[in-house]
């Protein structure tokens, strides 16, 4: 039966970020506001303590802080002609379930617009010439400028207290910041995070080389996304190394050694998505000049197993998993990786 709550100045549906901003400033400015929300309740100290083990089981692979497909479906269409489909697995774009939404397991990564961002029409065609843009083609201008947004965007840095140092504060430009952001009226409200030792040392050959394509595009982007897999980041990881998608079948010592396309594959096989590992560790095979005695080319044979036994296609599987022991026969019995997939392999038969 339905029943009458008490009257509100104002219900909130969702209680995700925008949620929570709306609710407290308008119960900061004394309105009387109630937050309706789908999800379960959850809070830092009963769902999140540090010390904690991550069950990746449980977050990872089950999805447990977000909406699963089959809670509520969304379909999806590529284009207007087809028939819209109902989305299996929403792969990076995980909608937020639950108080705190999307919010609970975002990566706090707060970067600013460019003031060129918000003129993005304006920006092209002075640029470019107006001719650049077709006509069908809908880039707008938004209707605030960075300008009238930076006061939010302070203000919201030092909500969340974000960490970073300024590159442009009040226009002077500020060596060790991103000096290319627009203007900021005040400094990060916290100090920058330490750097891992990969990145310092990528840091200083980004400094000593600025031009140089392979060391920008390629082990930059490698090294950073070998780090965003150690950090459980798959998806990060696949969007950190689009930037060497032209350079991924270069030759060593300076190419990129096949490892944009291997460390893609395990991303892939992480986030469960067999077919797009399979891709990526068939480049790596297809390409086996590229360097004939590189492991990662016999390890690309054990991640195409792994790929299609991801698919359920044991059949191909199997065959992978043989050519790579026939690869690895005189390797150490001990070798991890050889154990690991001696026991994949007794799984598929
Ligand atoms: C894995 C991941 C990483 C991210 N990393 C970053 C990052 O580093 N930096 C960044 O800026 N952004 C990041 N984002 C994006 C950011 O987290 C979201 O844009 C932001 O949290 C969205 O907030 P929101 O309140 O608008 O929506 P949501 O967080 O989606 O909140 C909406 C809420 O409404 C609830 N709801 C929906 N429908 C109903 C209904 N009918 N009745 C009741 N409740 C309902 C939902 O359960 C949810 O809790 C990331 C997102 C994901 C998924």
């Amino acid at each position: 039966m339905a029943r009458k709550l008490p009257a509100k100045d104002v219900v909130i549906i969702g209680l995700g970020w925008t949620g929570a901003i709306l609710g407290y400033e308008l119960a900061k400015a004394g309105l009387d506001v109630v937050a309706i929300e789908r999800g379960p309740w959850r809070d830092t100290a009963t769902d999140f303590p540090p010390a904690y083990a991550q069950d990746e089981l449980r977050y990872g692979i089950r999805l447990d802080l977000f909406l699963r497909p089959e809670q509520e479906t969304l379909t999806f269409r590529n284009k207007a002609n087809e028939t819209a489909l109902p989305i299996r697995n929403f792969v990076s774009f995980l909608p937020g379930n639950g108080v705190g939404g999307a919010g609970i397991h975002w990566n706090g990564q707060t970067w600013r617009f460019l003031p060129t961002d918000f003129r993005l029409r304006s920006h092209l065609e002075e640029r470019y010439g107006k001719s650049m843009l077709p006509a069908d083609m809908t880039i707008q201008d938004w209707p605030v400028s960075y300008d009238e947004i930076e006061p939010y965007y302070d203000r919201f840095e030092k909500l969340c207290g974000i960490s970073g140092k300024a590159g442009n504060l009040r226009g002077k430009i500020i060596e060790g910041g991103n000096v290319f952001e627009g203007p900021r009226q005040n400094e990060y409200p916290n100090r920058p995070l330490v750097q891992t030792m990969a990145g310092s040392l990528m840091e200083q050959a980004a400094k000593e080389s600025p031009t140089d394509t392979l060391v920008n595009a390629v082990w930059i982007p490698i090294t950073r996304a070998s780090s965003q897999m150690r950090a459980n980041q798959a998806a990060q990881a696949v969007a950190t190394l689009e930037v060497s998608t032209p350079y991924e079948l270069g030759s060593p010592p300076k190419g990129a050694d096949y490892w944009p396309s291997y460390i893609r594959g395990d991303a892939y096989l992480h986030l469960g998505d067999g077919a797009k590992a399979a891709v990526e560790y068939q480049k790596i095979l297809d390409h086996h000049g590229i360097n004939p005695t590189s492991q990662l080319y016999y390890l690309a044979r054990l991640g195409s197993g792994r790929a299609y036994a991801l698919q359920g296609d044991k059949a191909k599987a199997k065959a992978a998993y043989q050519d790579f022991f026939a690869a690895w026969k005189d390797a150490d019995p001990d070798v991890p990786v050889l154990k690991e997939a001696k026991t994949e392999y007794a799984k598929l038969q």
